[in-house]
């Protein structure tokens, strides 16, 4: 349907009880990005809520491809969301027998805004989100209020920090520092993070190219005085954070580490073409 035409049911789940989820996915030439990797995580998303989709991954796939063609979008996003479905408003699951939701919207690059190349400032929060942020929900309260607060620091992202004062990760991105020691270091999986496609892929570029990496979680004492730091999201690549709460990290600009890791992650994105 044309955007202007596709209207959301009073009592869709989503709406009513952000009971959903959603995943964004980047195009490059036509080809879906890591899609095995946000595909594993949809569904993951999907048993953990015990929601029970009538679609294959291949389904899915050809109703993308089909979306994408219609808009005729080679190079942009892909934004899907599921929720349970519409049923009268109740706390508990509907009968069996209700269709969960299904949306897909199609955006190209000149969409999302361009960051600043030279790097972003990220302002830290205390993560007040619930107990299974691994599961990629609707419900993004928390992720926009933290992301307004950001802005009204004039800050790109939100950096959460747990009860011990370790980063979590950002409001819509995973968290990275460049240590004392030259490593690479992000938080581990868990039910407190998001398993980011970003982080994932960032992981694997980098273990290629022989850096060393640290999965440990790191303060934000420890992030202050890094020798870099970034964040990786679908919809920001790799992109270096040069002030965490008005502080500068390192000298304050774009550090070489950051600058590699970058390089990598969009030689990646431009090695699709349409058949691969
Ligand atoms: N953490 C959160 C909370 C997010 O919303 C996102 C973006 N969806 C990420 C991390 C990064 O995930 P990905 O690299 O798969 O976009």
């Amino acid at each position: 349907l044309p955007k202007s035409k596709s209207f959301i049911n009073v009592e869709d789940r989503g709406y009513q009880f952000s009971d959903g989820v959603y995943e964004v996915i980047a195009v490059r030439r036509g080809v879906l990005i890591d899609s095995s990797e946000h595909f594993d995580r949809l569904f993951h998303s999907l048993n953990e809520l015990d929601i029970y989709i009538p679609w294959s991954q291949a389904v899915l796939r050809v109703l993308i491809k089909e979306v994408l063609a219609r808009n005729n979008i080679l190079n942009g996003y892909v934004y899907l969301q599921i929720s349970r479905g519409v049923a009268s408003r109740n706390h508990i699951f509907p009968e069996q027998g209700v269709r969960p939701a299904l949306v897909i919207l199609a955006n190209g690059l000149h969409r999302v805004k361009a960051l600043r190349t030279e790097g972003v400032g990220v302002h830290t929060l205390r993560d007040n989100r619930w107990g299974r942020v691994d599961i990629k929900s609707i419900s993004l309260l928390p992720n926009v209020l933290a992301k307004q607060k950001a802005a009204e620091f004039d800050c790109y992202e939100a950096w959460f920090f747990d009860d011990d004062n370790y980063i979590t990760e950002g409001a819509s991105s995973n968290a990275w520092i460049v240590d004392k020691m030259e490593r690479l270091v992000t938080r581990p999986l868990g039910i407190d993070i998001l398993p980011g496609v970003t982080r994932f892929r960032t992981l694997a570029l980098a273990r290629a190219e022989g850096l060393e990496i640290q999965q440990r979680r790191f303060s934000v004492k420890e992030a202050l005085s890094a020798n870099e730091a970034f964040l990786t999201s679908t919809t920001a690549g790799v992109c270096s954070v040069v002030k965490i709460d008005g502080h500068p990290i390192g000298s304050g600009i774009k550090g070489r580490v950051t600058t590699l890791i970058e390089r990598l992650y969009k030689n990646y994105l431009e090695s699709f073409s349409i058949g691969s």
